[in-house]
Order: structure tokens, then C-alpha cells, then sequence
């Protein structure tokens, strides 16, 4: 089973901070992102974040996400895109080339503020797992009461929910009472 690279389980946890199922959000005061930004290691220590900077955070979790929901054959909400993008725009990040192109790092502006540099942080781990790639694997559960995002480890990339047995089969079960109905 191959492992999710770094960036792809930072922003996997970031995606699942809203649980939709549950009705629930780690993030949804600017005291619990700091909480949630140390936890990660992003933060030293908890710090006061502004309401501009938590509801740039927020506009940045809602653009993953829907990109997210691309994955598995859901239509993005573009105003949510566009608003993340604008977000990335804010986040100034570096990219170095030390070693050559290869080898090429993105790292957040030095002279940043410790907050922001914590939200370029989740901006580069995405970018990530764009450039490489990867973001393909990681996708929000078709099952749109369920929405947990998830990283997909089957070879052909092709799960469309978190788990088989619980939001793949709660699908089929109502396709096929569906199907009886309209029999
Ligand atoms: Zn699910």
C-alpha cells in the first residue's frame, strides 16, 4: 500500500478539519486553527490569528476541497475555486532552484509574519501535490453526506469513497432501491 507523501497527508488532515457528516469544524474560531497550526508543527506555539487571516485559511480549505471533489467526477463550485486561488496569490512563496531545476524547493517568503507563514506552508504542500501530481489521489467521498477526503491506494486511482464498505455500498444499496422503485 503505498504511503501518502508528507504534504499529502498535511493537507488531507487540513481537508477533514470539516466533517460534514458530523456537522463539525476544528477550525471554525481563529483560536482553533492556532491550535490546529501548532498541532501540525506549522505554528511554534500558539499565536493570535486575525479574522483576515482565518477566513483566508478557510477560503483556501473550500477551494481544496471542491478541487478535491473534481477527483471523483464531482462539478467544482467556481466561485469556491476562484476565491482559493486568490488566496494562493496572497501567500508569497519562493521558489529556489540551489541545486537545479530538479532539485527546486518552495519555501514561504522569509519576511513573513509566523501566521502567514504557517497558511504558505499549507499553500506549498498543495502546490506539491499539484506539480507532482498527486493531488489525483487524494479525493473528497462522492457520497456528498459523507464528503471525507481521502487518499486513494488502489492502482488504478479509481475509488470514488472513502471506504468501500461503508460509502460505496450505501450508493449501491440506493441505486438498486432505485432501481426496484422505478421497476
Ligand atoms: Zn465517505
Amino acid at each position: 500500500m503505498p504511503d501518502a507523501p508528507a504534504s499529502a497527508q498535511l493537507i488531507k488532515a487540513f481537508a477533514n478539519t470539516v466533517d460534514i457528516e458530523l456537522g463539525t469544524d476544528e477550525l471554525d474560531t481563529a483560536g482553533r486553527l492556532s491550535g490546529w497550526l501548532t498541532g501540525q508543527g506549522l505554528l511554534d506555539r500558539n499565536r493570535r490569528i486575525s479574522a483576515e487571516d482565518h477566513a483566508l485559511c478557510l477560503r483556501l480549505r473550500a477551494g481544496i476541497r471542491e478541487e478535491l471533489g473534481i477527483n471523483v467526477g464531482d462539478t467544482a463550485d467556481a466561485t469556491l475555486l476562484a476565491e482559493a486561488e486568490e488566496v494562493l496569490h496572497e501567500l508569497p512563496v519562493l521558489i529556489s532552484l540551489r541545486g537545479g531545476a530538479r532539485d527546486a524547493v518552495l519555501s514561504p517568503s522569509p519576511n513573513l509574519p509566523p501566521v502567514r507563514k504557517a497558511l504558505a506552508d499549507l499553500a506549498i504542500a498543495w502546490s506539491e501535490l499539484t506539480i507532482t501530481g498527486e493531488a489525483a489521489r487524494l479525493k473528497r467521498c462522492a457520497a456528498h453526506a459523507c464528503a471525507w477526503v481521502f487518499w486513494d491506494v488502489s492502482k488504478n486511482r479509481s475509488r470514488r469513497w472513502c471506504s468501500m464498505r461503508v460509502c460505496g455500498n450505501r450508493a449501491k444499496a440506493r441505486r438498486y432501491t432505485a432501481k426496484q422503485a422505478a421497476a
